[in-house]
């Protein structure tokens, strides 16, 4: 789960990383109520899921009040990479001497938290990493020891910060920036800029914070944070119903059991000369609940013209799965075709009984290739 900008500063506050002051404003007249609350020069920030809104207008500086309210009216609706602004961030301005970088992360190639650090900051960092390599101080840090100063220190010295003041300040954050990640269970803590002001005080100017969604039942407070009017309806309507539902932007709908075998799936899919409409995983399930929550996902998606069921039985059953199915037919009613490929575990009796009961428009293939050719065929 990804958070907006001010969510991230609200968690980063509460590990005692510095942010500015502000106010969350939805109408151009509450963003000119905050910097009359806030005093003097403020900044008006566009809070959408996506990076770069600098550069698309969805950050500017307002001198007072009535230029905040204008400020606002500029970027409230702005439609930056497909997300519409409908919150605004309004902060205390900072004067900024310099910009810098800081994150941690997964490596997964290390299965460790990865810092990185740069005093290019205030870019994007795949940028500074692709032009200036050798900018961008990294370091792995050790889940068992938890964060040590002197990796702090090491990773402060590889960016070049030299200034005594600013060490120590970025070597607080840092690990402070360790703590809000392990203890939040964030998979990214992202600070870009992290500013230093004319007066050699280190902040964060920006915040980018995804919290795992695996562990969001330990953390109800960043659970109730998620926006749900921002999502989309669909994937919302997958998340009520437990269903693990990517979008794509094909034709053919595919429900398969586990998410390596769906994936395989999508590939097959378009080794027959197909598109996906999107990727739906039952999970290790097969009941007829399930199916049926998964068929409401994937008829809900206007862009669905044929679907492809794909079944290896394991500990699910063949059998269960083809009653499941056959059941959700018969509580909804669905007029797309549907093509079924059951393979593994009792899959002959699986296919044995959606053969004597299956309606018209369902069709049973042998083999995975095929069965693709056949949803593709049937999506055209
Ligand atoms: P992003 O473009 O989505 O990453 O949004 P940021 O929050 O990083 O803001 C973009 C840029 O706006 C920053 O890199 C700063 O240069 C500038 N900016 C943001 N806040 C302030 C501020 O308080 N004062 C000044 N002078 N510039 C700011
Ligand atoms: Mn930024």
């Amino acid at each position: 789960m990804d958070l907006y900008e001010y969510q991230g500063k609200q968690l980063f506050r509460r590990f005692g990383i510095a942010v500015s002051e502000g106010r969350l404003a939805t109408s151009p007249e509450e963003a000119r109520a905050a910097a009359v609350e806030l005093g003097g020069q403020v900044v008006v920030k566009a809070q959408v899921l996506t990076g770069g809104r600098g550069k698309a207008g969805g950050v500017k500086l307002a001198d007072d009040p009535a230029d905040a309210e204008q400020k606002a009216r500029e970027i409230l609706g702005l439609d930056i990479r497909g997300h519409v602004v409908r919150r605004l961030w309004v902060e205390r301005a900072s004067e900024i001497a310099k910009e810098y970088y800081l994150s941690v992360t997964f490596d997964r190639s290390e299965k460790k938290p990865l810092f990185m650090l740069t005093t290019e900051g205030g870019v994007e960092i795949e940028e500074v990493a692709a032009t200036k390599p050798e900018a961008l101080a990294r370091l792995h840090a050790n889940v068992l020891e938890g964060f040590q100063p002197y990796q702090g220190r090491r990773l402060i010295y590889g960016a070049g910060i030299d200034d005594p003041g600013e060490q120590k300040q970025v070597l607080d954050i840092v690990g402070k920036l360790y703590d809000c990640f392990t203890q939040s269970d964030a998979m990214l803590c992202e600070i870009n800029p992290l500013v230093v002001t004319p007066d050699g005080t280190v902040k964060a100017l920006d915040a980018k914070v995804t919290v795992d969604d695996s562990a969001l039942f330990r953390h109800p407070d960043v659970a109730e944070m998620r926006d749900i009017a921002a999502a989309d309806p669909l994937e919302a309507f997958a998340r009520e119903k437990g269903v693990t539902y990517v979008k794509l932007d094909g034709s053919v709908g595919i429900l398969g059991n586990g998410a390596g075998l769906s994936m395989s799936t999508v590939d097959v899919v378009v080794v027959a000369g197909g598109r996906p409409a999107n990727f739906c995983d039952l999970g290790g399930g097969g009941d007829a609940q399930g199916v049926v929550d998964a068929l409401e996902v994937i008829v809900r998606d206007p862009d669905v013209r044929s679907i492809f069921f794909n079944i290896f039985g394991g500990i699910t059953r063949g059998d269960e799965v083809a009653r499941g199915i056959l059941t959700a037919l018969e509580r909804m009613s669905i007029d797309l075709p549907i093509v079924v490929r059951l393979d593994g575990t009792n899959a002959e009796e699986g296919r044995e009984l959606l053969s004597e009961a299956a309606p018209p428009n369902l069709h049973v293939e042998p083999t995975m290739l095929e069965a693709a050719r056949r949803a593709v065929e049937l999506a055209a």
